[in-house]
């Protein structure tokens, strides 16, 4: 899967000048063409352009697709009416692995790549987006922060039992006063001792009221200057005295999720549960999303697959004006969209995931993949519903679901807006990644 923003280095490592003609073959007489000593370079390194998913790619696939076909998509639309999690399907994304599909085994996972944890999430929100949202924050902004920035001894601690499912994990950035302004956040962490006391509230905060531990981004130094550089990450145990915590209710989607405030009222947190250096918030925080924003994407391409499958079978059991609706061209339209939406959200979440397998720096990839697959899965939906007609607008079919849970992806983690910040940023040069402390280990690494 290739494609990045850099090239890739050919095997000896320079630049592959581009060929003098046709792929590398030079042509001899007017009938023969022989591959040259260039053109078996090229043949080399075209051969490591490969878009096929591999035994344990698919093994992954079809583990979750099975588990979410079966022990979730049957009662989903009852817990997304009543505003509920299933505890139970955690439960048994727990056991089954899931919660830690790509954490090394010695940190109690399951040793996967990144592109299983990507085509974990494309499944599981094929079923319903609050799955996947808890991938999201246990795996993508929790987890993955752990094992990017955490010490050895807080990778034991909280890593490992995350990674088996025994403990479950968020991720507390927003406030009410601080969504896409991150340098605007009030929680304050003051050090008194071996300790840091944390005062603010955090809002709209997913598995809020669920998780075991969040990992709370609060102001050491609240007259920094620039404002983000005063931003410090730890991570705060629910049990910790101090800390309440309460569901939002009434949201337009994920309403099979749980989404609430976290209140810190002097919390006194150990030093030791300070992640990273102090100052170092704002760049953990952003590094965890380059992870969240994975799952989101690939999450999203899970939703406009559900959106083209529902409409399919949609168009061809309604029939109007004497043939099904499929054969209408202006369906057939929104049917095309869909498959195309699909194919490249597909292929950009996975450039992302094969990124991350190399050990190479793919916010910007990323948050194409993101920024592209959420608006695609919002357009996806809108257009399933006009296929399903007035059935589409009630909750007899899934496809109103899925409007209403696409919405949501366009704003966290990261809204649209920001998203085509960065990537017009990208283009004009006004921003570049330069290289973190800690940076996210290649697969197998
Ligand atoms: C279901 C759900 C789950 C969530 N889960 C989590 C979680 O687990 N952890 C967590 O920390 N947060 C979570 N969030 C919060 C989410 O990350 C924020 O809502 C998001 O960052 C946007 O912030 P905001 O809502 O304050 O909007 P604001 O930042 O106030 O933005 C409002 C509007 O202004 C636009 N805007 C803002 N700045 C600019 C700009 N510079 N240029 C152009 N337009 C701009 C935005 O795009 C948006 O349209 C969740 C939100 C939802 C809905």
């Amino acid at each position: 899967m290739g494609g990045s923003a850099a090239p890739d280095p050919k095997p000896d490592g320079g630049p592959i000048p581009a060929p003098r003609s046709g792929y590398g073959a030079s042509r001899n007489t007017e009938h023969e063409t022989r591959l040259t000593p260039y053109a078996l370079r090229i043949t080399h390194y075209a051969l490591r352009m490969d878009f096929s998913l591999s035994a344990e790619h698919d093994m992954a696939r079809h583990m979750v697709r099975e588990f979410a076909e079966r022990e979730v998509a049957p009662t989903i639309k009852e817990y997304d009416r009543a505003q509920q999690v299933n505890l139970n399907a955690l439960c048994r994304m727990a056991e089954l692995g899931i919660l830690g599909i790509c954490i090394p085994t010695h940190y109690g996972g399951a040793g996967m790549d990144y592109v299983c944890l990507g085509l974990a999430c494309e499944e599981l929100e094929r079923v319903d987006t609050s799955l996947r949202v808890i991938m999201s924050v246990h795996v993508g902004l929790n987890s993955l922060g752990l094992l990017q920035w955490g010490r050895e001894e807080q990778r034991q601690r909280w890593l490992v039992p995350q990674a088996r499912g025994e403990r479950y994990a968020a991720y507390a950035l927003t406030e009410p006063g601080a969504g896409s302004d991150v340098a605007a956040t009030a929680a304050t962490a003051r050090r008194q001792g071996d300790a840091y006391v944390l005062n603010g509230e955090k809002m709209w905060i997913s598995l809020a009221t669920v998780a075991h531990n969040y990992l709370v981004f609060a102001k050491t130094d609240p007259h920094a200057d620039p404002p983000h550089a005063g931003l410090s990450a730890f991570i705060v145990e629910r049990e910790m005295a101090g800390v309440t915590t309460g569901d939002i209710h009434g949201k337009l989607g994920v309403r099979a999720g749980s989404t609430g405030w976290i209140n810190l009222a002097g919390v006194e947190v150990p030093a030791a549960n300070r992640l990273g250096e102090e100052g170092e918030g704002f760049k953990i925080a952003m590094s965890c999303l380059d992870n969240g924003r994975y799952t989101v994407a690939a999450g999203a391409t899970g939703l406009i697959r559900a959106c083209l499958e529902a409409s399919v079978k949609y168009a061809h059991e309604r029939r109007t004006f004497g043939q099904e609706i499929g054969r209408h061209q202006l369906v057939q339209q929104m049917i095309a969209r869909q498959a195309r939406d699909y194919e490249m959200a597909r292929l950009l979440y996975l450039q992302a995931g094969w990124l991350k397998n190399a050990g190479r720096r793919n916010t910007r990839e990323t948050s194409l993949a993101k920024w592209f697959a959420t608006e695609a899965s919002f357009a996806a939906a809108s257009d399933a519903v006009q296929i399903h007609g007035a059935y589409g607008y009630s909750d007899e079919y899934d496809v109103e679901r899925y409007l209403r849970n696409a919405k949501g992806a366009c704003i966290y983690e990261g809204s649209t807006q920001i998203h085509e910040l960065l990537q017009a940023g990208y283009a004009l040069g006004y921003r570049g990644d330069g290289a973190l402390r800690c940076e996210l280990p290649a697969y197998g690494e």
